[in-house]
C-alpha cells in the first residue's frame, strides 16, 4: 500500500468587507504567534513540535486568549518546519540573516479549528466564534470529491487582500495498492516523440516538444526585445505579455495527456512501465546541438525528466508499478541477434548488420527495455516466473518492419488509454 497526496486549492467567494476583516485580525495573530515563535525556536535551536509546544504554550495562550487554542498548536506546526528548514540552510552556509524572516503567511489549520460544511462551505473557528465561508468549486475539485479519495483533517488558508478572498489548500489523500503486473509495456521517451511497446505493437506518440519549447524561447525573446525596447526593462506591459505567454504554454501542456494515456493503459492491462533511468548525460548527448545552456536545461526538463515525472506521478496515483532500466545502447543494438544497427545520416530507421531487418530506432529501443526489464536489468527487477510471453520469439515472430503506429498529437490527446481506441490503427491503416 501506497499513501497519495494531492492538494487541491480552492478560493472563496468575494467576503463582505465585515467577515473578511476577522480573517485579517486572525491572520495578524497568527503571524505574531509564528514570528515570535521562531524567533525563539532558531535562538534556542528548538526545532521539535512537541517541545516548541510545551515550552511556549502558556505564554502563546496569555497573548491572545481570545483566539481557539488549537492555533497555538498549528502555529508551533508551522513554526517547527520554518525553523527546520532555517537551521538546515545556516548549517550549510546560505542563510543570509540571523533569523528567518516571516514573510508569507499561510495559516495552517487542523481538525478542531476547520469542518467542511456539505460540499462548497466550510466552517473556520476564529476569535469571533465559527465564520461559514462558501468557496468556489472547479472540476479539479469534482474529481477528487467523487473519487476514491479522502479528504485530510489539515487545511491552510491564505488571504487575498486584493480580491476579498480566502485562498483554501485542501488536502486529498488516497491508499493506492500496487498490483502485480503481468507485462512490462516500456516507453521510450525522446525529444519529439514518446513511443510506448503494448502487446508487441509499438505506438509512437508524437509530441512535437523540442518545436514547441522553442518556438516559446524564440517568442518570449522577441516580447522582451521589443518591449525593453520601447518600454524599458521594467515595464509593467511586458510582464503582462509574458504573463499571457506563459498561460497559453500552459494550456497546451501535453505531458499530462500522454502521461494518462499511458498510465491508464497499462493499469487496464496490469502492467508495469517500464522506463529509462535518465541522467545529465542523455540530455547533453540527445540535444547538443543546442549551444544556449539554459534552453538545453528546458528541453530536457520538458521532453524527458517533464514526461517521466508526469508518468510516474500518474502511476503512483493508479498503483501501477514502474521500473527502471540502464539506457545504456538501447537504440543501438539488434534486440534480436545482439548486433550493431546502422543508421544512416541520421536515419531514424536502421539496418541490422547480421540479418539486414529493418528497424525503427524508437521501437528498438522500447524492445531493448523490455528484454532489459525481463532480464532483471532494472533497479527493480521482476522475475520471469509466470510470464507468458516468450521474450525471444516476439520480434522474430513479427514480419512487418518493425515500425510503429506513429499517431498524430491531434488524435491522442483527446484519448483516455489506448485500450479504448486500439481498434484505431485500422483507421489509420496500419496492419500488423
Ligand atoms: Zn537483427
Amino acid at each position: 500500500m501506497a499513501r497519495v497526496v494531492r492538494t487541491v486549492i480552492v478560493r472563496s467567494i468575494k467576503l463582505p468587507r465585515k467577515v473578511f476583516r476577522v480573517f485579517v485580525e486572525l491572520e495578524g495573530m497568527y503571524r505574531n504567534m509564528v514570528e515570535q515563535l521562531t524567533m525563539y525556536a532558531v535562538r534556542s535551536k528548538v526545532k521539535s513540535f512537541t517541545k516548541l509546544k510545551v515550552l511556549k504554550y502558556r505564554e502563546m495562550r496569555s497573548l491572545y486568549p481570545q483566539l481557539p487554542s488549537h492555533y497555538v498548536y498549528t502555529a508551533c506546526q508551522d513554526t517547527s518546519t520554518r525553523a527546520k528548514s532555517f537551521l538546515r540552510l545556516k548549517k550549510l552556509g546560505l542563510a543570509k540573516r540571523d533569523y528567518p524572516e516571516v514573510k508569507r503567511i499561510s495559516i495552517w489549520l487542523n481538525d478542531h479549528l476547520w469542518k467542511p460544511n456539505g460540499f462548497i462551505l466550510i466552517k473556520i473557528a476564529t476569535h469571533r466564534g465559527w465564520v461559514t465561508v462558501e468557496f468556489k468549486s472547479h472540476k479539479q475539485y469534482w474529481k477528487y470529491i467523487n473519487r476514491e479519495w479522502k479528504l485530510v483533517s489539515e487545511a491552510k488558508i491564505k488571504l487575498d487582500k486584493r480580491n476579498r478572498q480566502l485562498i483554501i489548500y485542501l488536502t486529498f489523500v488516497k491508499e493506492v495498492k500496487k498490483f502485480k503486473s503481468i507485462g512490462y509495456p516500456p516507453v521510450d521517451v525522446n525529444e519529439n516523440n514518446i513511443t510506448m511497446l503494448v502487446d508487441e505493437v509499438a505506438f509512437l506518440f508524437e509530441t512535437d516538444m523540442v518545436r514547441i519549447i522553442l518556438g516559446y524561447y524564440y517568442r518570449k525573446k522577441r516580447i522582451q526585445e521589443r518591449y525593453d525596447k520601447l518600454y524599458g526593462v521594467k515595464s509593467r506591459i511586458k510582464r503582462k505579455a509574458l504573463r499571457k505567454l506563459k498561460e497559453r504554454k500552459k494550456k497546451l501542456d501535453i505531458k499530462w495527456k500522454i502521461a494518462n494515456t499511458i498510465v491508464k493503459t497499462a493499469y487496464e492491462k496490469q502492467y508495469a512501465i517500464v522506463l529509462e533511468k535518465l541522467s545529465k548525460r542523455v540530455a547533453n548527448n540527445m540535444i547538443k546541438r543546442i549551444k544556449d545552456k539554459q534552453l538545453r536545461h528546458r528541453i530536457f526538463q520538458a521532453s524527458f525528466r517533464g514526461i517521466q515525472r508526469a508518468i510516474e506521478e500518474k502511476a503512483r496515483e493508479h498503483g501501477v508499478p514502474v521500473i527502471y532500466v540502464n539506457p545504456r545502447n538501447t537504440s543501438k543494438l539488434c534486440p534480436i541477434h545482439n548486433v550493431p544497427i546502422n543508421y544512416n545520416n541520421g536515419s531514424r530507421i536502421g539496418k541490422c548488420s547480421k540479418a539486414y531487418e529493418l528497424w525503427h530506432r524508437d521501437v528498438v529501443a522500447c524492445w531493448n527495455l523490455l528484454l532489459k526489464a525481463l532480464w532483471g536489468d532494472g533497479s527493480l527487477a521482476p522475475s520471469l516466473v509466470g510470464l507468458n510471453i516468450d521474450v525471444r520469439l516476439i520480434p522474430l515472430a513479427s514480419k512487418a518492419t518493425h515500425d510503429p503506429i506513429g499517431i498524430p498529437k491531434s488524435l491522442w490527446a483527446r484519448w483516455n488509454s489506448l485500450g479504448a481506441t486500439m481498434n484505431l490503427y485500422k483507421m489509420i491503416g496500419m496492419t500488423t
